[in-house]
């Protein structure tokens, strides 16, 4: 079995869901297909239940634009002559159960149910595109058997169990089609993973299904050597580890959801990262294998705060890092970069949340500098210190102000901290300095 996740954009057209459809067709083995929703319905979604929870039922616009994004769809897809009306009137029976909750109370199944129509909607309409086509397949309700009741450790044998009884409950097909992004909880109740979470919801099954390959399906030819978004002449990178990967995919690189080499990577299963829109084009192979070392990525991560605490009490004491850890770990803050001198520690946070309450503990131990809208620079590869050309890093501090520099935790991973308005030009230094083959590609 293979598992094969498309994402927003791949299901948010007739003509991409059309490229799905060949996709599909040229794999010969048993599939098992994880949707999200059309690109753009989950965020519409969440400001349905945003405003929901504020008592504000003035959500038609949601609704209409709900209506015609998928209305529009169907419409295309199939030809005059096929029968849509089970179709059609599928889409509304979903609107209108958003629309009973307008006079309910919102509970957090509720709104958990509200966020994942999406992905209810978009695997239904492609099971039955593929029907109408005479591509047999089977859809499944991925709440019978995502029971992922600790997000960060889910327990593969009971997916699998659960998998295995849904599938026996049904004639045996070689293409099925579940969604991504829901989860059931440890109360047994409807929730989600993170947003983005459909990349790990087809990890979490290829390994709970023991699947040969994953493979998600991008608008972008795999991993590319540095942010596309703002550096030109980027390069796709045909290979990397799963560390590498997981280390992109945390920092910035918008391609995979941060948890997703998680499941597999135990299992050794191999993860392709491929364009629906470019099939033919390689893409990224995920894997253990590490045989390309040097430096093979850069990636950015926006909206991190700096904090640095100064104290001579920290001068050769014992024990003081281990106290300002405890005031993070009580405000279940998890710290991305640090880095220590004698007199003092500055280290990153990514979420703000508690940032006022951390602060005020912190205050304890000595003077505290704040600043936010930092972004992390992060290059990616292996032994990239051994690489040669890498001391070019530092070349960029004769450019722009680092903030911190981490390199050491791992063999995988140097960390430099500039302030967002830094960022692009950093970005596109490093590129020239550390891919200069690639410049004029
Ligand atoms: N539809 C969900 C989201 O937009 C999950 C996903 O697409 O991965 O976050
Ligand atoms: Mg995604």
């Amino acid at each position: 079995m293979k598992v094969l996740k498309f994402g927003g954009t791949s299901v948010g057209s007739s003509s991409s869901i059309k490229e799905i459809k060949h996709i599909i067709e040229n794999q010969n083995d048993k599939i098992l297909v994880v949707l999200s929703a059309m690109s753009g319905v989950t965020n519409e979604l969440v400001q349905i239940n945003n405003k929901l929870k504020e008592n504000n039922t003035d959500i038609q616009i949601h609704i209409d634009y709900l209506r015609k994004r998928h209305l529009t769809v169907i419409n295309e897809l199939f030809s005059p002559k096929q029968n849509t009306e089970h179709i059609v009137e599928y889409v509304e029976e979903i609107l209108e159960k958003i629309e009973s909750f307008k006079k309910e109370y919102l509970t957090k199944e509720r709104e958990s149910i509200v966020s994942t129509l999406g992905e209810t909607l978009s695997t239904f309409i492609f099971s039955e595109y593929l029907k109408a086509s005479e591509v047999s397949n089977k859809l499944l309700d991925a709440s019978f058997f995502m029971l992922v009741e600790n997000d960060e450790n889910p327990n593969l044998k009971v997916i699998h169990t659960l998998f295995e009884r849904e599938v026996e409950r049904m004639e045996d097909s070689n293409i099925y089609i579940t969604q991504g992004y829901i989860r059931i909880d440890r109360n047994n109740k409807i929730s989600t993973l993170d947003r983005g979470g459909s990349d790990y919801t087809a990890t979490i099954l290829g390994a709970a299904l023991d699947a040969t390959e994953v493979q998600i399906w991008t608008d972008i030819d795999g991993f590319h050597n540095n942010d596309p978004r703002f550096v030109d002449n980027t390069r796709p990178i045909e290979y990397l580890t799963y560390d590498e990967a997981a280390e992109l995919a945390y920092f910035g690189a918008k391609i995979l959801h941060p948890k997703t080499v998680m499941p597999i990577r135990k299992k050794g299963i191999p993860l392709y990262l491929k364009n629906t829109f470019k099939p033919e084009s390689n893409g990224t192979l995920i894997f253990n294998d590490s045989k390309y070392f040097g430096l093979k990525s850069i990636s950015a991560k926006d909206g991190i705060t700096a904090i640095k605490i100064k104290s001579n009490k920290m001068l050769m004491a014992y024990g003081f890092l281990l106290k300002i850890f405890e005031i993070f770990e009580k405000y279940k803050t998890p710290i991305d970069m640090i880095t220590t001198s004698e007199v003092a520690i500055s280290l990153t946070i990514d979420s703000t949340k508690k940032l006022d309450k951390i602060v005020k503990e912190l205050k304890a131990y000595g003077e505290i500098e704040v600043e936010t809208n930092q972004s992390i620079i992060c290059l990616v590869g292996q032994s990239i210190i051994e690489d040669k050309g890498s001391n070019k890093i530092f070349e960029l501090l004769n450019e722009i102000p680092v903030r911190m520099i981490s390199y050491g935790g791992s063999e995988n991973n140097i960390s430099l901290l500039v302030s967002e308005e830094n960022k692009v030009t950093a970005l596109q230094a490093l590129h020239k300095k550390l891919f200069p083959k690639h410049i004029n590609v």
